[in-house]
């Protein structure tokens, strides 16, 4: 059986002292093993980045971008083959892999914008003939740490603009979809990046503490569940490192009773079912104002019976399996004591027989949910769409600003003044008007607000420069020929 190995300083290791299994999610079957890096090898990749730290951080702004111009041929060229890989492991859907290409493909776009990105500033004449500007610096060793549901496009969130930035990487991807992150490396080491920028290490949590622990990285960024990026944010930062660590979300859609129905029952299927709900930007809670909830619950109702659930290779396949079978049950854990919680299971994807041993689950749809209630509270991460009923816009943004979480959320209306309202009042991080998944452009950066991202940085776009860099600031006087004089007072520039 294959190995997905790690890759360091270039080329792929040799050993594999631990593995662990890597799954088809389509079929059950165990289709290769991972290599689980062992303390020693972590730090091995991270003395690789800092070897390759001086060249790397001295290398010209023009031939760093050329990287990035070349990385987003090869994606653009390739995406198919890629999308192959991570439909294979992952289990989405080949559209939706591509999707998820073509979105990572934004951050190396980004990322080749990077000589006007590290433009500094500067004041003449801040004192008489002494100047001042900065300069903006890479940290060092960066720490990639990514989950399982967007393995291409997180570590694409963090290396392109860490790399643009003069900072080497050691990227830790998810151990169920290992793949994808060897074949970035590999991309980058053929678009020209030299060997030691960008490494590689498989593994689990001793990988991850390796990393966590080491003098020699500077920085941490992190994407997964909550409590993991919690942790991770607390011991990263007692080891005084920068860190920005996103986690968990609940993402309301609220729908007014003004708003086109019909587009926000698709909306809603899109956003709740789409890559099976193993977003982070998923819609899980329907908020329905006033009386639209029962036309909203039928319409949703009516419009899921059809959806093609198969395997992500097939073209007529809309949503694919979990991925392990462990979390498809406890998805279904969550439909099954939904009733018992008082809520009206309205559809049970649950019952929904599958051929094979895929970890296949079907679509669930749960009407009068309240806080509370497991399903309400816990993110689940699978194709269950929690209806909530409120009276008004007030309840609405009452019930979304007392939810732990705050990654995304959207109104759907047509009244401007109720959409600008909702912007001005809701504490979530990323917010749509009439868009059900608003992940921002590659220009903008990524992030929620509350127990979806702990630090103070968003990802990606001009936030990350921010966070990849140290800012440098100098002050400069050239001999003006006037006579020098002693003066043991604080400088002051008046
Ligand atoms: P996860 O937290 O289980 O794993 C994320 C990473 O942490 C993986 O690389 C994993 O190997 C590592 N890890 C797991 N347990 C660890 C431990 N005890 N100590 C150290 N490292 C550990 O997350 P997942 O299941 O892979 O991904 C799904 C989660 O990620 C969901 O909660 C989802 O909302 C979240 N997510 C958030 C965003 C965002 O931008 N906020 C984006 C994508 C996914």
């Amino acid at each position: 059986m294959s190995i997905v190995r790690h890759f360091i300083s270039g080329s792929e290791s040799a050993e594999a002292v631990r593995t662990g299994q890597v799954f088809d999610p389509a079929t059950g079957a165990v289709a290769r093993e991972v290599a689980f890096a062992s303390t020693a090898e972590a730090e091995t990749a991270i003395a690789a980045a800092k070897a390759a730290l001086p060249a790397w951080r001295s290398s010209s702004l023009i031939k760093r971008a050329d990287v990035f111009f070349r990385l987003r041929q090869i994606l653009a060229e390739r995406t198919s083959e890629l999308a192959a890989i991570v439909t294979s492991e992952h289990g989405k859907v080949l559209s939706d892999a591509a999707g998820e290409v073509s979105r990572g493909i934004e951050n190396v776009e980004f990322a080749a914008g990077l000589v006007h990105l590290l433009k500094g500033e500067r004041a003449e004449q801040v004192s008489r003939g002494v100047d001042v500007h900065s300069v903006k610096q890479p940290v060092g060793v960066v720490a990639a740490i990514t989950p399982f549901n967007f393995p291409v496009m997180v570590p694409l969130w963090m290396v392109a603009s860490a790399i643009a930035c003069g900072n080497t990487v050691v990227l830790k991807p998810s151990e169920k979809d290992p793949s994808a992150a060897i074949w970035l490396a590999k991309a980058f080491q053929e678009a020209g990046l030299p060997d030691g920028v960008l490494n590689v290490v498989q593994g689990d949590k001793v990988a991850v503490d390796a990393l966590l622990d080491s003098k020699d990285v500077a920085a941490v960024s992190f994407v997964g569940s909550t409590p993991i990026a919690r942790s991770i944010y607390e011991r990263a930062s007692a080891n005084g490192k920068r860190v920005q660590a996103l986690g968990g979300a609940k993402n309301h859609m609220v729908v007014m009773p003004d708003a086109d129905i019909d587009g926000a029952v698709a909306a809603a299927i899109s956003a709740a079912y789409g890559s099976a709900g193993e977003r982070c930007m998923a819609v899980s809670v329907l908020v329905a104002v006033g009386d639209i909830a029962d036309d909203l619950v039928a319409g949703i109702r009516d419009r899921i019976a059809t959806l093609q659930i198969g395997p992500g290779t097939d073209a007529a396949s809309e949503m694919g399996p979990l991925i392990t079978r462990e979390h498809r049950d406890k998805v279904a854990s969550y439909v099954t004591g939904a009733a018992a919680e008082g809520a009206t299971v309205v559809v049970d994807g649950t019952q929904k027989t599958f051929a094979g041993d895929g970890f296949f689950i079907g679509v669930s749809l749960v009407d009068h949910v309240k806080p509370g209630m497991k399903v309400y509270e816990d993110e689940i991460f699978g194709p269950v769409l929690s209806v909530v009923r409120v009276e008004t816009y007030a309840e609405a943004v009452e019930l979304i600003n007392a939810n732990a979480f705050g990654n995304g959320t959207a109104i759907f209306t047509r009244d401007g003044g109720t959409a600008r309202q909702f912007e001005f009042d809701i504490e979530v991080g990323m917010v749509g008007v009439n868009v059900p998944i608003p992940v921002p452009v590659g220009a903008f950066s990524f992030g929620g607000w509350k127990s979806s991202l702990f630090g103070d940085s968003h990802i990606y776009g001009p936030e990350s420069i921010h966070f990849y860099t140290r800012s440098k600031v100098v002050t400069t006087r050239w001999p003006d020929h006037t006579p020098s004089q002693v003066d043991l007072g604080f400088p002051s520039n008046h």
